[in-house]
């Protein structure tokens, strides 16, 4: 973790707003995780935080990359685009996967020359990657239990179980390939039950497509959901891996490869904002400070993500409750309506820690405010 005077010492040479992404941190989750899950191949979720800093980070400890969009496969591809032709193939059949269940079809025509791994929940898609993209491989997208998950997905995605096959089937009459499961237990899921459920789900449709005579598929992707360590309610990692690799092991025998995407797992921790206060106000009684990041821009978690983060201040003495608002015009522009911290001076500064995942990555220009400058530390 980046210490305090360090946050001090940047924010006076870069300015605020600033938001600062330890390398070092990125690293150790990466390792991390695959100590913990060694079977599994870890697919950074490229949308947590699409920096190029970070995915090519993430590429040089050998990471996989789960992609949404053009763009964010151009992020990763950057990073192989000096490979021989056969190299950079093999590198995407095993190293990437497309895993938004939704692609328009001018994606699909693009993404047909990779050969790449992509997901499906629906008949419709089918039909369209067959017509646009039919050298890609398919993942079925099933719809599994989000209890409990920060953010829920199930509600969008997600074939359901009764249809699975159906689909499988459907597939591979149009002379495609599905060669997996993948699920999504929502994001920030803290109740490990999900991924039970989810795996025995996943074992049920691959036994249920043996048994009406498809026997290609050979690939389970457990998708994201695993928890940052936002607080001491989260359960320790090696847990939740404890879980997984137990009902792995039970159902899917060594010959099935699995996959997983983890995205705010290996960056939460990584990033920290350092915000300027810019205004001070005494409303009902209530101390407000300003200050010159928001939910616009650096905070958007607080929107987007369902988050709450803490603002910490460099000073002490004797706290109390106040409120934190952006620096827009706009009343939805509120970081917190409850901190603990001293009286504090215009142009002090405030940090948030543990806000490295759906934060910068979906900043604006909002009423003319750019996003936080970002600054990287411990890059190799
Ligand atoms: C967002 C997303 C992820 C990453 O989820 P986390 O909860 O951040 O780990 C993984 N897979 C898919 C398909 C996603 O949409």
């Amino acid at each position: 973790m980046i210490t305090p005077s360090a946050l001090k010492k940047l924010a006076a040479k870069h300015g605020t707003p600033l938001f600062v992404v330890d390398h070092a941190e990125l690293r150790a989750n990466y390792a991390m995780f695959k100590k913990y899950l060694p079977r599994v191949q870890a697919y950074y979720a490229v949308k947590a935080n699409s920096d190029p800093a970070i995915v090519r980070t993430l590429y040089q400890a050998g990471a996989s990359f789960d992609v949404a969009s053009m763009p964010e496969f151009q992020t990763v591809y950057e990073n192989i685009k000096h490979l021989p032709a056969k190299e950079r193939q093999d590198w995407i059949w095993d190293k990437i996967i497309y895993a938004n269940p939704i692609k328009p079809v001018e994606t699909l025509r693009e993404l047909n020359q990779y050969k790449p791994l992509v997901t499906f929940d629906n008949f419709e898609e089918i039909k369209k990657i067959k017509k646009f993209a039919p050298q890609a491989g398919l993942v079925l997208r099933l719809k599994v239990p989000n209890t409990g998950a920060m953010v829920e997905l199930s509600s969008k995605f997600g074939a359901s179980p009764g249809e699975a096959v159906d689909m499988i089937l459907e597939a591979d009459r149009l002379g495609l390939t599905v060669e997996g499961i993948s699920f999504h237990v929502g994001s920030q899921t803290t109740n490990f039950e999900n991924y039970v459920q989810a795996i025995a789900l996943s074992s049920n449709i691959f036994n249920e497509a043996k048994d009406r005579g498809y026997n290609k598929m050979n690939l389970l992707d457990i998708g994201g959901g695993f928890p940052a360590p936002y607080d001491s309610s989260v359960k320790p990692f090696r847990e939740l891996a404890k879980v997984i690799n137990g009902e792995l092991d039970r159902l899917f025998p060594t010959g099935v490869q699995i996959l997983a995407e983890p995205g705010r797992f290996l960056c939460a921790t990584t990033g920290t904002a350092v915000s300027k206060i810019v205004g001070k106000a005494l409303r009902d009684g209530k101390l407000c400070y300003y200050i010159n990041d928001g939910v616009y821009h650096t905070f958007s978690g607080v929107i987007f993500d369902h988050c709450h983060y803490h603002l910490k201040s460099f000073k002490k003495g004797p706290t109390q409750i106040c409120s934190i608002f952006g620096p827009t015009c706009d009343a939805l522009d509120v970081v917190s309506m409850a901190e603990n911290l001293p009286d504090l001076e215009l142009d002090d500064l405030l940090y948030s820690e543990q806000i490295g995942a759906y934060s910068h990555a979906s900043s604006t220009y909002f009423n003319g405010f750019p996003p936080a400058t970002v600054v990287h530390v411990n890059q190799k």
